[in-house]
């Protein structure tokens, strides 16, 4: 019983995490509500980013926070009553991202990101999915010329401190990559290095797959049932009671209400953010995600079509899918790219669990014994799920964690 876990939660971070543990022959039983991988992990822009060292700040120039309170961008909206639950969380955010102290939130968050394809390479061979792992980069669009250079001096700075690569692409050289952009830009931020997945869902459930055909068990359950039980911890299932040594709550958004019942209350907050797929007219093609950065939406081709993430979105936990951003952008996307029809009779919805600090929640749970952490990856959770869920295995088993764990520590909060 004792190298025994229940894992709460099957996205990508909670199955990455299943398998790890499974790879070191403990028992696992992963349970969620719902199929693995239709959390946030179902829908996102796919990237697996390995440039993304610079972890989201809060915005602190007063025309950014001008342009955002009025409510109308593409990038950021809110709804007005959820504010007033916001304010702590994003004064610690806001907080944490004053310059000295978003340095450290760099440092950590750029130590986490530096193995991310090499973990995700290592999952996608034995799972057999490495075809959905395309190597193609991602583009950053920029209309106007001080953007780009200003861009361009920080890609070279990330280069120099944290080895990203990338190309400075001019309009004409952009205009050959991507022969089907209708608007001239001035140029792009071409980042070589990240995989751009064909299907994020796919890749989860992949993994799901490789779990069970080592040996892990799969079972529908309410986060809510879990208890202290004569073993450590038990949860009800549609298949009866679970037991085990130790529980890892990977629950996304909804991590911190099961950890809160237990005396461990982080600060998490959730920014939503919605898709769209589109057909593309004729023979036109896109050969790789650009993310248009006057306008803050992504357009990323998918198995589905063409994928039109949205930016962020604060609501009420509960509230029901607002997607004005998604609006707000069609027709700013529909000049920059031939789309046709759309493809999905409603808009995906999915959270972004955010910690006020930038940096996930991983380690043991402070106060409870055999609680563990694994949550809070808020923009980069499909590209550090098998990062986490290494460096969960290794300190649960006692193994020297690849990376200091330090700065994600749930004590911290
Ligand atoms: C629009 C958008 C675009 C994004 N783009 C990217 C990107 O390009 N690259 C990137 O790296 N990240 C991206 N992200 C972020 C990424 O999707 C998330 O960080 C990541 O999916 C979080 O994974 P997770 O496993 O922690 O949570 P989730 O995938 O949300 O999984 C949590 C699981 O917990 C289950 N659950 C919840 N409550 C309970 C309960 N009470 N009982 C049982 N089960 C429960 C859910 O059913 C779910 O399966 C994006 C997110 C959004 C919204």
């Amino acid at each position: 019983m004792r190298r025994s876990a229940i894992v709460l939660g099957a996205g990508m971070v909670g199955v990455s995490v299943s398998l790890h543990l499974r790879r070191r022959r403990w028992d696992v039983v992963l349970v969620d509500r719902q199929g693995p991988g239709e959390g946030a992990s179902f829908g996102n822009g796919g990237l697996i980013q390995r440039e993304a060292v610079y972890p989201h700040a809060f915005p602190r120039a007063a025309a950014e926070l001008r342009r955002i309170a009025r409510n109308r961008a593409i990038d950021v909206a809110y709804h007005p009553l959820a504010l007033p639950g916001f304010v702590s969380p994003l004064l610690r955010y806001w907080w944490h991202s004053a310059p000295e102290r978003y340095l450290r939130a760099v440092q950590g968050h750029a130590r986490l990101i530096a193995t991310c394809l090499d973990e995700h390479l290592a999952l996608a061979r034995d799972a057999g999915a490495a075809g959905l792992l395309r190597p193609i980069g991602w583009m950053r669009l920029y209309d106007r010329a001080s953007a780009l250079e200003a861009a361009l001096r920080q890609a070279e700075a990330a280069r120099r401190d944290f080895g990203v690569n990338y190309a400075g692409l001019d309009a004409r050289a952009l205009a050959v990559a991507e022969p089907h952009l209708m608007i001239e830009k001035a140029g792009a931020i071409h980042w070589t290095d990240p995989f751009s997945v064909s299907d994020p869902y796919a890749l989860t459930l992949a993994y799901a797959r490789l779990f069970t055909a080592s040996g892990g068990v799969i079972a529908t359950g309410d986060a809510a049932t879990l208890q202290r039980g004569a073993a450590g911890w038990r949860v009800q299932t549609a298949d009866g009671p679970v037991e085990a040594a130790t529980t890892v709550v990977a629950l996304g958004i909804a991590s911190a209400r099961a950890t809160r019942r237990f005396g461990y209350a982080p600060p998490l907050f959730g920014k939503r953010g919605y898709h769209r797929h589109y057909r593309l007219r004729g023979n036109a093609v896109l050969n790789r995600p650009v993310l248009d950065t006057d306008s803050g939406f992504l357009l990323a081709p998918m198995r589905g079509g063409i994928r039109l993430t949205t930016g962020v979105e604060f609501a009420r936990p509960d509230a029901p899918p607002t997607p004005v951003q998604l609006d707000r952008a069609e027709p700013v996307a529909r000049r920059l790219l031939p789309l046709s029809d759309r493809t999905d009779a409603t808009p995906w919805m999915g959270v972004r669990p955010c910690t006020p600090d930038m940096l996930p929640i991983i380690g043991k749970a402070p106060g409870e014994d055999g609680l563990w952490c694994a949550f809070g990856h808020a923009h980069q959770g499909l590209t550090l799920g098998p990062t986490t869920g290494r460096l969960v295995a290794e300190m649960m088993t006692g193994e020297a964690p690849f990376l200091d764990p330090a700065p994600y520590r749930p004590d911290r909060f």
